[in-house]
């Protein structure tokens, strides 16, 4: 999809207020939002219509898409805004930092154009990160004055991948405000940011949107008929922008593996099932683990869950083997593992360590 500075139907709602008060804005705001659901797209939404020199004001607001500002940020070069992502992503790159995660996994595995069940045992790629001399190149844009509107904003994606040094960096210029210049911060991890970043930025909490307008949102952005529509959905755990990725046939491939390797516990043979995980991106397979598991406890807690269709009796047999206690222990100690799903340093033993966490969900309750 190309760029495009408007906000997605389910952000609509969040953007048109802070637009409104678009002059007294804090001069720095923490957009999250679920995993998959687009805070970067929002970032990019607010920074469009904090630039554009057209504002609309009617039913949705946003960007006109006309003025010379709207065209500029389109073209990727308005001389009042920097962007500061990973290696690779740009401001224009609509939804590929969204389910950037899975994406990276995704990504390396087309790389090295092996299918999911063959690169067991190559090594896992180091998780991007954001560097100090991305923070350090705002320096000169900070020292210049605004070309236009008297505004400059500064959009960090992924924000919970600035290294320490590059978050001290931002640490730095956050203390100091500087008239006129706003910072967004982009994340769907904000636990992971540094404490002292966050506390320096005004947080916009976005939520998910629900199924019905993810879904309508997939029926014309990926052109998908409902039934795939759906199928993709489920696989991204709901997650809209995810699930566009799974749109791709490898991308999806690799979810399947992934996600029919752990729905075949806790039958199978762990120590298989490790090893046919080991050759996955650790963030990709827990992730499909965590959703997994909520959804396991939705079902024993009476309440409808995410994943639909043939999912659904599956999980509704596994989750009559455990009980509710033991399935939200288990999505506790996930939390845990997932703390150090960046750099396992053996991704055998961690998916072992992980995947034992879930068996035991089953042993705890039989107990
Ligand atoms: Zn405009």
């Amino acid at each position: 999809m190309t760029a495009g500075f408007y906000p997605l139907p389910w952000h609509e709602g969040a953007l048109g207020p802070l637009l409104a008060s678009r002059s007294r804005l804090p001069h720095a705001l923490l957009v999250t939002a679920p995993l998959g659901t687009g805070a970067l797209e929002f970032g990019r939404a607010l920074a469009g219509g904090l630039l554009c020199e057209g504002l609309k004001t009617d039913a949705v607001a946003g960007a006109c898409g006309q003025c010379p500002a709207c065209q500029w940020m389109q073209a990727g070069n308005h001389p009042d805004f920097r962007f500061v992502g990973l290696d690779g992503e740009g401001p224009d790159e609509l939804g590929d930092a969204a389910a950037e995660p899975e994406e990276s996994a995704l990504a390396s595995s087309r790389e090295q154009n092996v299918s999911p069940a063959i690169s067991r045992g190559k090594s896992v790629r180091t998780r991007p990160e954001i560097r100090i001399d991305a923070i350090r190149s705002l320096g000169d844009f900070a020292l210049t004055g605004a070309r236009r509107s008297g505004q400059k904003v500064v959009l960090i994606s992924a924000a919970d991948r600035l290294n320490a040094a590059a978050a001290n960096a931002l640490l730095k210029t956050l203390e100091e405000p500087i008239a006129g210049m706003i910072f967004i911060l982009a994340s769907e991890a904000p636990a992971r940011i540094l404490p002292t970043v966050r506390s320096r930025c005004v947080t916009v909490a976005l939520a998910a949107p629900s199924n019905a307008v993810a879904r309508e949102w997939l029926l014309s952005a990926a052109g998908l008929e409902p039934n795939a529509a759906q199928r993709m959905l489920d696989a991204g755990g709901g997650a809209p922008l995810t699930a566009r990725a799974y749109t791709d046939p490898i991308r999806y491939e690799i979810y399947q593996s992934a996600q029919s390797a752990i729905a075949s516990l806790p039958d199978a043979d762990l120590l298989e099932v490790a090893q046919r995980l080991e050759g996955l991106e650790p963030l990709l397979w827990v992730n499909v683990l965590q959703r997994w598991v909520e959804d396991l406890a939705r079902v024993a807690g009476g309440i409808q869950p995410r994943s639909k269709g043939t999912e659904l009796r599956q999980l509704t047999s596994l989750a009559a083997r455990s009980n509710l206690q033991a399935l939200l222990d288990c999505a506790q100690q996930l939390l845990r593992f997932r703390r150090s799903v960046d750099h396992p340093l053996n991704p055998r033993l961690y998916a072992e360590a992980t995947l034992r966490v879930y068996t035991q969900a089953f042993r705890a309750a039989k107990d």
